[in-house]
């Protein structure tokens, strides 16, 4: 019966020149070919893989050093961090700068469909969206002022009001049961939507007078 791997008789012998153990032949002997995939290395030397198990050969001198491996891997991990960057844990983060809190403002708004945000739609802010030393993580915000590409956002953790970047909020509150797909957009993609009026041309502080009327900062 023919054994299901390459048979160690007919390994090389490399100090041999890459002979057969057990034909001498050139490595790899008949035998030993019909167990192996032939590819070729970048070097250009030939190289074979098992076909029925884990082991490889490339045969001819090492076209590569420990320390090039080292480098390789390296880079890899350089590249990988650069596209998934990491935050620092949380007592790394700078200091809160000081900011007026507010009260919860005292209007709601459900979003009924695409586009529909108004001010008083709770959101979560994505990490990134606020100043580092408000963490890393997300957190649950009332939209006070839609607008692109910022939109003025009043958070639940500390009653303090920011510009956070439209593309950086999602909605909160979507149904358990069968949620639209809109639920999963950004804030930014639900104000793109909306008919462009005069929104980016608005008197900002007017506006953010009137949407706490007879309020001061606590
Ligand atoms: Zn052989
Ligand atoms: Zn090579």
């Amino acid at each position: 019966m023919r054994p299901f791997r390459l048979p160690d008789a007919h390994l090389p012998s490399i100090a041999d020149g890459w002979t057969c153990r057990a034909c001498s032949a050139p490595w790899p002997c008949p035998t030993a070919a019909d167990y192996l995939t032939q590819n070729q290395c970048h070097c250009g030397a030939p190289s074979y893989w098992e076909k029925n198990g884990p082991r490889n050969w490339h045969v001819g001198p090492s076209c590569y050093t420990a320390a090039d491996v080292v480098r390789q891997q390296a880079a890899d991990l350089r590249t990988y961090r650069d596209a998934y960057p990491r935050y620092p844990p949380s007592h790394y983060y700078p200091k809160k700068p000081r900011r007026p809190k507010w009260p919860q403002p005292a209007y709601q708004h459900t979003p009924a469909g695409p586009g529909d945000i108004q001010p008083g739609t709770w959101t979560w802010v994505e990490p990134g969206g606020l100043y580092p030393g408000w963490g890393d993580i997300h957190h649950l915000a009332m939209v006070t002022r839609p607008g692109l590409p910022k939109s003025e956002v009043w958070l639940i953790l500390d009653g303090t009001v920011h510009d956070v970047r439209a593309d950086h909020l999602i909605l909160s509150g979507q149904p358990r049961k069968a949620p639209a797909d809109w639920w999963q957009w950004t804030a930014a993609q639900h104000l793109e939507q909306q008919p462009q009026p005069d929104r980016q041309t608005e008197d900002r502080t007017a506006e953010q007078l009137d949407l706490f009327p007879g309020l001061q900062p606590v």
